[in-house]
Parts: C-alpha cells; sequence; structure tokens
C-alpha cells in the first residue's frame, strides 16, 4: 500500500472514490438516524460560501468540486445541524450515507 500513497489521492471511505478524480461525495448522511443533506463545497453555510470564496473552484482538503459535497473526513465539511465543523461536534454518534 506504501508505494501507493499520494498527499490528496486517497479514497472516501464513503462513496469509494478517489477523491482527486471525482467530483464529490454522496449527499446525504444520516445522524443517528435522521436524514439531512449534507452541506455541499461553496454553499452559502460551507466553509467555502461567500464572495471571498468564490473564486475557489475545489476544496482544498478533499478536492471535491464546487456544488458538490465534501468527501467524508474532509477538515471543511459544516454539519448540517450546528453549522459548526462536522469532525469535531457532538451532534451525532452514528454516521450513514446514502
Ligand atoms: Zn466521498
Ligand atoms: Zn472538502
Ligand atoms: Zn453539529
Amino acid at each position: 500500500m506504501a508505494d501507493e500513497q499520494q498527499p490528496h489521492g486517497a479514497i472516501c471511505e464513503v462513496c469509494g472514490q478517489d477523491m482527486l478524480n471525482s467530483k464529490g461525495c454522496l449527499a446525504t448522511i444520516i445522524i443517528d438516524g435522521v436524514e439531512y443533506q449534507r452541506i455541499p463545497m461553496g454553499a452559502d453555510d460551507d466553509f467555502y460560501g461567500g464572495e471571498e470564496m468564490a473564486d475557489v473552484k475545489r476544496c482544498g482538503d478533499c478536492a471535491a468540486w464546487r456544488g458538490h459535497c465534501h468527501h467524508w473526513g474532509c477538515d471543511c465539511e459544516r454539519c448540517p445541524i450546528c453549522g459548526g465543523q462536522l469532525l469535531s461536534c457532538d451532534c451525532g454518534e452514528e454516521f450513514e450515507f446514502k
């Protein structure tokens, strides 16, 4: 495996796609049994929302394209419940995707 490592070319464990070579991740997250729409890269509530980020085409962390969802584990994905960083908030314990 070690010889296949790339800085940002990881396989997303949720969608199974190579992050660099895909548009983005699955759009729905199920948090403790409740379905939510994930916040896409570049949405108003997203880390990349707002005018100063309008020129950024892809997420610098997970490489999702504007308008598509961040791959799982991305530092920039927002929580659809609290609006905070999904990785570090306490809104859920079990996550599923579809
Ligand atoms: Zn993904
Ligand atoms: Zn991202
Ligand atoms: Zn949250």
